[in-house]
């Protein structure tokens, strides 16, 4: 990796790159070769404390700027990130084991995308007047004050991006630490960040593992978590947080419906099931891994998604030729593979994949399951691998009660060409984020995230301002004040 320009140290504080080799070390590991490409180390609690008290320290005057001064340079920092995609892109690719393809089109871009976004709207952050006969009130939308960012270790670069815009757009100063797993992309988002001249202290990247992220939730110097990772976590989270009284989001783990009605376009709903199961090779939280295909085209579905499916070219994933990578780390490859095995015993029958592939790295080909029923482990529990559910259904009424049988809710997919009944199915579905006649499109300008256990919050659109900011109402009398004595 040493052609590339990668972070030169584990940690960003205060603007610029600290090293402290006292903590442990945390190896950063391809997951295309299994090789150990560099090495961090976790945040010592004197990392920890340094990273929080600049945060607090810068926010106040970065407060005091105006919006417009604000969103300039989370602009600029938009700019320099669409420059470098390419290399930015080969670090996401060595981070995450994610194929070049992918990457080029949907880390970096994306976190661009939230930048100029958020960098755009802090000009227009402001209050309302409220009048009330002589009287009236103010509003003021002010920052909540150091936030703390938490990453999982799909999109590293984007997660990095989606919660420091809107934080920083907002006022705040965020402390962001991502998953020890994919430690890399963060750095370069701090790095770009202060390049594009966000004053020292005010996005400090600090690695480690779930310890560091408990003591950042935890101190009385943190205004707001925002988290995403897994259902379990996110609960942990969640309570340490609320027993402060801070501000939460969490953006957790879901096990998402597609819906394929027999009257569907069948090449475009198989398309919505490859991007909605394999893109990432499944390591996605948004991912339809239940897809029901109604009865009279199932076997027609199933045909000609496993004809699809291989046309999936494992490889190497600096090769942009590769559009299929392999799991984030051996152990996510073991997760998966006990899913797959369960599965089989279970009864469900393989249309195609259901193996590791015998090549170097962590690569599980991509799996479909037919005949799935709903108390399958294998339909019921999130596996964040390439392992598609294919169940069968007859009628509205019972696919709508089947799909909302789940804990999670995060997303839900409806493919018909019946117009009436995409809105009529989607509107009785119990998800965050859903598509019609799509999957998994997740543009800057939408709200993103789950009901039920799968989140609180929304990340992205102006919907995430609310999430970062709060209101301060100032009610202004302008004649005298009558009291009762
Ligand atoms: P985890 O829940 O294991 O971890 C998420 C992050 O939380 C990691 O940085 C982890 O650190 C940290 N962490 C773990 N324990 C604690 C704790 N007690 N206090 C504070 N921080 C803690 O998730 P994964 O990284 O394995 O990511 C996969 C999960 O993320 C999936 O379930 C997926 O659905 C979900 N996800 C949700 C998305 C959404 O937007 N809704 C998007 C992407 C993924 P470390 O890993 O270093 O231990």
């Amino acid at each position: 990796m040493t052609h590339l320009a990668q972070p030169t140290a584990s940690h960003f504080i205060n603007g610029e790159y600290v090293e402290d080799t006292t903590g442990t070390p945390i190896p950063v590991i391809y997951a295309a070769t299994g090789e150990t490409i560099a090495t961090v180390y976790a945040a010592t609690p004197a990392i920890v404390e340094k990273a929080l008290e600049t945060a607090k320290a810068a926010q106040t005057a970065w407060a005091k700027m105006t919006g417009t001064e604000r969103g300039r340079i989370l602009r600029r920092a938009a700019d320099i990130l669409r420059e470098r995609n390419h290399d930015l892109s080969v670090l996401e690719t060595y981070d995450t084991g994610k194929p070049l393809q992918e990457t080029l089109v949907a880390d970096a871009t994306s976190g661009a995308d939230a930048l100029e976004y958020f960098g755009g709207l802090a000009a227009s952050l402001t209050g309302e007047h409220i009048p009330l006969g002589e009287d009236w009130v103010y509003t003021v939308r002010e920052p909540l004050g150091v936030c703390v960012g938490i990453g999982a270790w799909n999109y590293p670069t984007q997660i990095a991006c989606w919660k420091g815009a809107p934080a920083l757009a907002c006022g705040n100063a965020m402390v962001f630490k991502p998953s020890e797993t994919t430690p890399l992309c963060a750095l370069k988002v701090a790095e770009i960040l202060h390049e594009a001249g966000l004053p020292a202290g005010l996005y400090n990247v600090i690695q480690g593992m779930g310890e560091v992220g408990g003591a950042l939730v935890t101190d009385p110097r943190v205004d707001k978590v925002s988290l995403t990772g897994s259902v379990p976590t996110g609960k942990k989270v969640y309570a340490a947080a609320a027993s402060e009284m801070k501000h939460v989001t969490m953006e957790l783990g879901g096990k998402s419906p597609m819906i394929v009605f027999e009257d569907a376009d069948i090449e475009n709903a198989i398309g919505g099931a490859i991007n909605g199961n394999f893109y990432s090779s499944g390591q996605v939280c948004s991912n339809g891994t239940r897809v029901f295909v109604h009865k009279d085209i199932k076997e027609e579905f199933l045909a000609r998604l496993a004809e699809r499916v291989s046309g999936a070219i494992l490889g190497d994933p600096q090769d942009e030729a590769t559009n299929f990578g392999p799991m984030v780390s051996e152990r996510q490859m073991d997760i998966v593979l006990g899913y797959i095995e369960q599965g089989k015993e279970e009864g469900a029958r393989l249309i195609c994949g259901g193996n590791r592939v015998d090549m170097p790295g962590y690569f599980v080909a991509p799996t479909v399951f037919a005949d799935v029923t709903d108390d399958m482990v294998i339909a019921r529990e999130e596996i964040f691998g390439p392992v598609m559910a294919v169940l069968d259904f007859e009628d509205e009424a019972e696919v709508i009660a089947r799909a909302n049988d789940t804990e999670f809710g995060l997303s839900a997919g409806v493919f018909t060409r019946d117009l009436s009944r995409g809105h009529r199915v989607i509107g009785a579905l119990e998800a965050g984020s859903c598509f019609i006649n799509s999957y998994n499109d997740a543009p800057v300008e939408a709200p993103f995230g789950g009901v039920k256990a799968s989140g609180v919050g929304r990340e992205n659109s102006k919907e995430a301002i609310n999430h970062y900011s709060q209101v301060k109402s100032v009610y202004v009398r302008m004649g005298d004040v009558e009291a009762a004595f």
